[in-house]
């Protein structure tokens, strides 16, 4: 096959929109003005961030002062959950709810706030990734103060019952977050319908630019003020505007849920034909995650006897963005979190990999990504002592092969 280009790691990043880009740009150089400025210059440019708050707002059927713009992602998940700590604190309640595979913005800033004093239960996922209401309604208490729940997993791609969730905590009183970075542009939500008290979103996984997202925050929520100085953001968040990248949101999130049911249904038959050539032509593999309630893009499968970051070079060369399944902290391979939570062994998430597709792909790109991923696994099992030792029936090693389709 032609070697070709492909990126496949949109839940890491994703390219700028060439609209988003063309609706920034006069922001640069022409409308430059602080929005604070009382001059047409500077009224130019605050017109045009509250247009964006308005347009962002009519998508996701809240009102615009609800939306409050942030650096991205993770900034909006601190500011909710310590927020929402703090003024639980006032109650007298100390207990959170959060699963244990959530994106690191909340899952250390949980931990952070273990440390001063308050109570957190990490809701296990099951084998399928999966958080249900019933564990959420189950672990609900007295003093607890708030639910953190993703909507959907950044490595895994499984998407929950957010709705469902949403509604157990309105009916017991409990204030409820959910970090919807990946989910904007794959599921339609309406925050007003779907009961949501605050979301988080970032631009930059929907083709907007990094450094940008918001925080939704249900008017009538009380959260402490985050960044004190100014009267920006409703006096929340102060800090001179990033105009242009507050006009390239708006646009890239109209976008991503333009058409959210044609895209997704494009998208995941791609996915699906990736998968589905993969599992069939490789042996104990297994594709991490519900198959269904599943982002469009998503694909995570794990290799027996591989390592995910060899496999990833090898992607590499072949001209493919992938993502593996181990984070580098501190120099060592910690295996992801997530894939932990899933209850599978060290040895098999580490030979782990992500595909996060997107738009333009084609079915072509598909067959290559599948090609090339199937030899590269070959070749690293042909050199590789672990699978040697799987293939040879070693007993210390048996376990593992209950978590992979059986070997041929
Ligand atoms: C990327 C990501 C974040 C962090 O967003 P940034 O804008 O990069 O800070 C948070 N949560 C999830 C689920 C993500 O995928």
């Amino acid at each position: 096959m032609e070697k070709r280009f492909i990126y496949a790691d949109n839940a890491a990043t994703t390219r700028v929109s060439e609209n988003v880009l063309k609706e920034m740009l006069p922001y640069f150089t022409e409308e430059y003005g602080n929005p604070s400025s009382i001059y047409k210059l500077g009224r130019n440019a605050g017109r045009a961030v509250e247009t964006a708050r308005e347009r962002i707002a009519a998508v996701f059927g809240c009102l615009p002062r609800e939306i409050y713009f942030t650096s991205g992602g993770s900034e909006a998940d601190n500011w909710a959950v310590k927020g929402a700590a703090e003024k639980m604190a006032e109650k007298g309640k100390k207990h959170i709810i959060t699963s244990a595979f959530e994106h690191h913005a909340v899952l250390h800033t949980c931990a952070y706030l273990e440390k001063k004093g308050f109570e957190v239960t990490y809701l296990p996922v099951g084998e399928k990734g999966i958080v249900t209401p019933e564990q959420v309604a189950d672990a609900i208490r007295s003093d607890t103060g708030l639910v953190t729940i993703m909507y959907a997993n950044n490595e895994i791609g499984t998407i929950m019952p957010i709705r469902e969730i949403a509604h157990i905590c309105r009916e017991k009183g409990v204030l409820f977050h959910t970090d919807a970075v990946q989910a904007v542009g794959n599921v339609p939500i309406n925050l007003k319908e779907q009961e949501i008290d605050m979301m988080s979103m970032s631009g930059h996984k929907i083709h907007a630019l990094k450094g940008i997202g918001f925080l939704y925050v249900r008017s009538g929520v009380s959260l402490p003020n985050l960044i004190h100085g100014g009267a920006q953001e409703r006096n929340r968040r102060a800090g001179t505007e990033n105009v242009p990248a507050i006009v390239g949101l708006a646009k890239a999130v109209e976008e991503a849920c333009a058409d959210i049911g044609g895209k997704c249904a494009r998208i995941s038959k791609i996915r699906d034909r990736i998968i589905d050539g993969i599992l069939e032509k490789t042996e104990a593999s297994r594709l991490n995650g519900d198959r269904e309630k599943r982002l469009a893009g998503n694909i995570n499968i794990s290799f027996l006897g591989v390592e995910g970051e060899s496999l990833l070079l090898m992607l590499d060369l072949n001209g493919i963005c992938a993502s593996s399944g181990s984070a580098c902290t501190s120099g060592a391979l910690d295996p992801s979190h997530v894939l932990l939570s899933l209850g599978l062994p060290h040895e098999i998430a580490h030979g782990s990999l992500r595909f996060s597709i997107a738009d333009p792909i084609t079915d072509d790109d598909g067959d290559y990504i599948a090609e090339a991923v199937i030899n590269s696994v070959n070749r690293i099992r042909e050199m590789s002592p672990l699978w040697e030792d799987i293939k040879k029936g070693k007993p210390e090693l048996l376990h593992l092969l209950k978590f992979v389709k059986s070997l041929n």
